[in-house]
């Protein structure tokens, strides 16, 4: 049983997550997505939205589970025997910090190995950060993050004005 786990902010989750959960649920017996609790960055939701977000965008894939942690993920895959971390690249500038995360991470626990994901080309531009700046001017989400969760996002950015 091959296990991938995919952690991130996911603040808010965007097409361009989906497509790497998507594919990734194709490729792994199993996709355990984690949202991270990460005080470096200040975000719009709370990790209970977060999540509950994000089970409401994959609920139509039965190998993916939802799940968060305030640890390290290097400590919180070892829960899983056998698994790999699984992260999207958008551009070089990904791969120069998720590189070295990577490595961090094997420090961290030795048997962890992290696999990437290209990202669709549609999606190479899009960032929950560019979503945020985007919904602050009330623009038209719906090419950035999943239908599920527009009005999640538009409702929240009215708050955060
Ligand atoms: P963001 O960088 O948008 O705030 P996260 O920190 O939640 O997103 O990223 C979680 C993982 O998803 C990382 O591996 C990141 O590189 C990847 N990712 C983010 N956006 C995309 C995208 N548009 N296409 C592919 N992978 C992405």
């Amino acid at each position: 049983m091959r296990t991938a786990i995919y952690p991130g902010s996911f603040d808010p989750v965007t097409l361009g997550h989906l497509n790497i959960i998507r594919r990734a649920s194709t490729i792994f017996d199993k996709v355990v997505v984690c949202c991270m609790v990460n005080s470096a960055k200040m975000g719009w939701f709370t990790l209970d939205e977060r999540v509950d977000m994000l089970k409401r965008v994959t609920s139509r894939y039965i190998n993916v589970t939802i799940d968060s942690s305030d640890i390290l993920i290097g400590e919180y895959a070892k829960r899983f025997e056998g698994a790999v971390l699984l992260k999207g690249l958008r551009a070089l500038s990904d791969f120069e910090s998720e590189f070295s995360m990577a490595h961090i991470n094997k420090k961290i626990n030795s048997t962890l190995d992290t696999v990437f994901l290209t990202s669709d080309e549609k999606y190479t531009f899009l960032s929950s950060s560019a979503v945020k700046e985007l919904a602050r001017y009330e623009a038209d989400l719906t090419h950035f993050v999943p239908r599920e969760i527009l009005d999640d996002v538009r409702e929240k950015s009215k708050k955060m004005r």
